[in-house]
């Protein structure tokens, strides 16, 4: 094992400057900058062709970028792929499962794979099975498993070899959202119990802003907005109120009102008024009393933290949703 390559810092991955065009003109990555901390869970959000695939296989040695650097804990991942893949376990977006084997054969089958002789092999097999909930079925063919149980499978074989990184590429893509949440709670006890550092890539917001500690949020190859979930959301300055009114006629007068008080972005929609304020909660008193006093009645008031979708919307010009539905078309 290489040991004279100490990280410069505590990021576990490094990646500066990385850009990758596919043969056919295709600009996948434009200029990517990324560093994720040893010991946390890392969302790499992005809709549908951002990139976020592209940047995994770099980062695991199964492709080359035209420009750029990355490092895992220290070592290049372009000039030491072999020591790298030591280090890293890598989930596909499909399963790499065999499903006509069992769970127990599929995990000794890679552990051997791995260069473990069959006693290590069984043993490391059967502490996986354990450690995702596996063992009562381990036995039967991965086939007959739910496809929580096989995302699961994924996890164990990609941490056969012991490694200090996870990369996750769409984990819970096409799950249901129980099965989900089964999910997160693998990743987050993989994370803060045994100490594996988890670079997930996922278009989902709710995902990313559940599960990750930090974010990156990329859209056609480059970074758009970074932080935490927190930061990400507290950078939209102020919650979002929704005030809907009995009628359209009162919309105008609503408006003015509004206006008055000091709140931002307001504007109509229907015979609703959306607008900004730093501390919704307080705000919503102060603004009902000056409507009342304005002869506006109001139907409903909803006050809402900003959301990484506001967010994207923000940095892109462009909805995360609506994104995705130009990208699938
Ligand atoms: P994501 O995983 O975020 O959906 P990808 O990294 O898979 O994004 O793809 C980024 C862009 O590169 C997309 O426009 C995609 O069509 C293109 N692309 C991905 N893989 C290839 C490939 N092997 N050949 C040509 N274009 C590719
Ligand atoms: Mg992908």
């Amino acid at each position: 094992m290489q040991t004279n390559t100490v990280p410069a810092t505590d990021s576990i991955v490094s990646v500066k400057g990385l850009r990758k065009t596919y043969p056919d003109g295709v600009t996948a990555l434009d200029g990517l900058d990324l560093a994720v901390a040893k010991g946390t869970v890392f969302g790499l959000l992005g809709p549908n062709g951002a990139g976020k695939s592209t940047t995994l296989k770099i980062l695991t040695t199964l492709s080359y970028p035209d420009q750029g650097e990355a490092s895992i804990a220290g070592v290049d991942v372009l000039s030491e792929p072999d020591v790298v893949r030591r280090s890293i376990g890598y989930v596909a977006q499909r399963s790499g499962a065999d499903i006509q084997s069992t769970g127990m054969e599929n995990l000794v089958l890679q552990a051997r794979i791995n260069g473990f002789d069959r006693g290590e092999a069984r043993h490391r097999a059967a502490g996986l099975l354990d450690r995702f909930g596996l063992s009562e079925s381990a036995d039967r063919l991965v086939k007959t498993w739910s496809g929580g149980m096989q995302r699961r499978l994924d996890m164990a074989l990609a941490l056969i070899h012991g490694p200090q990184l996870l990369f996750l590429d769409e984990p819970t893509t096409g799950l249901d959202p129980e099965v989900r949440a089964e999910l997160w709670d693998a990743i987050r006890t993989l994370c803060y119990v045994d100490g594996v550092t988890v670079l997930l890539t996922t278009h989902y917001l709710e995902e990313a802003d559940r599960l990750a500690d930090r974010i990156v949020i990329i859209d056609h190859g480059r970074v758009v907005a970074e932080g935490t979930p927190g930061e990400l959301k507290d950078g939209m300055r102020g919650d979002a109120l929704h005030i809907e009114l009995t009628s359209t006629d009162m919309v105008g007068l609503a408006m003015g009102v509004l206006s008055a008080a000091n709140l931002r972005e307001v504007v109509a929609e229907g015979r609703s008024v959306h607008a900004r304020a730093d501390r919704g909660a307080e705000a919503v008193p102060v603004v009902l009393a000056a409507l009342d006093a304005a002869g506006v009645r109001v139907l409903e008031v909803t006050v809402n933290r900003p959301s990484l979708d506001d967010v994207f919307l923000r940095h892109t010009g462009r909805r995360f949703a609506t994104t995705e539905n130009e990208r699938t078309a």
